[in-house]
């Protein structure tokens, strides 16, 4: 097996920096041309699930307005802009240059349009890869970044961000089960040309198993499934808090 981390890593990178932040941008974006039907139901998929993760942390006991946030992986900004409009003060950073830029040039649009009373607070945007995040905050959040990790690795993440998060950790990841194992497999049969990196699908237990190693319990579970996305998400609680 290879080293910790490693040329997967790099390899993500080079990935984000280049055809899958082209790729991305466009799944997250908000135009119509060029899209294809699969994209258009990722982007669907995706946007449930960063309603669903605003939805959990809206319903949390916390005060999202001047609640400090870790969105570890930010891609585009699809969660830390509306965080940010809800004057959460969010720290947004990404593996990938490119990623972050985008999110920042998002960002800078999304102020621009806020009425005048927003609590609006610019995200602080950073190109670090996760496993270099440090600091504490009330919440720290990671969605669909596991599938670029291998079990351990995922594994070592998940407690890495647990080690940050004081309150809220919100995860989401593609399942593994018997019948995406048996896609997966499928899919690894017939590799589509544009298949750059690989995707690694997580078993509920392993992710559950990181976050008891970690001193913490899952608060609420969430589903999302389109007909090509499928994600769990997870919020998970320090292990002796109520709720
Ligand atoms: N979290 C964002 C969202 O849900 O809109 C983006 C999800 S996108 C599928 C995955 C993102 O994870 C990419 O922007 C990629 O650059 C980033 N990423 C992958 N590995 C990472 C790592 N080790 N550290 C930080 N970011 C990473």
């Amino acid at each position: 097996a290879e080293a910790a981390g490693g040329g997967d890593k790099e390899a993500v990178r080079a990935y984000f920096n280049s055809t899958g932040f082209e790729r991305w941008r466009k799944i997250y974006g908000s135009a119509t041309e060029g899209v294809n039907r699969v994209q258009l139901d990722i982007r669907e998929g995706h946007a449930q699930t960063v309603a669903a993760a605003l939805s959990m942390l809206r319903d949390s006991p916390l005060d999202l307005a001047g609640a400090t946030v870790c969105d570890a992986g930010c891609g585009t900004g699809s969660l830390s802009i509306p965080l940010a409009a809800e004057g959460a003060d969010v720290l947004a950073s990404d593996i990938s240059a490119a990623m972050v830029s985008e999110a920042q040039r998002q960002a800078q649009l999304a102020m621009a349009s806020q009425p005048s009373k927003s609590p609006f607070r610019m995200p602080r945007f950073e190109v670090r890869d996760l496993e270099s995040l440090d600091g504490r905050y009330d919440v720290v959040v990671c969605l669909d970044v596991l599938i670029h990790y291998p079990r351990e690795e995922a594994q070592a993440m998940i407690r890495h961000l647990a080690s940050l998060a004081d309150k809220r950790l919100l995860i989401s990841f593609a399942p593994r089960t018997l019948y995406f194992d048996f896609l997966k497999r499928v899919g690894e049969l017939f590799p589509g040309p544009s298949k750059a990196t690989r995707a690694y699908l997580h078993a509920e237990r392993d992710i559950e198993e990181a976050l008891r190693d970690a001193g913490w319990r899952v608060n609420k579970r969430g589903f999302i499934s389109t007909q090509f996305y499928f994600a769990k998400l997870f919020e998970a609680i320090p292990a002796g808090s109520s709720s």
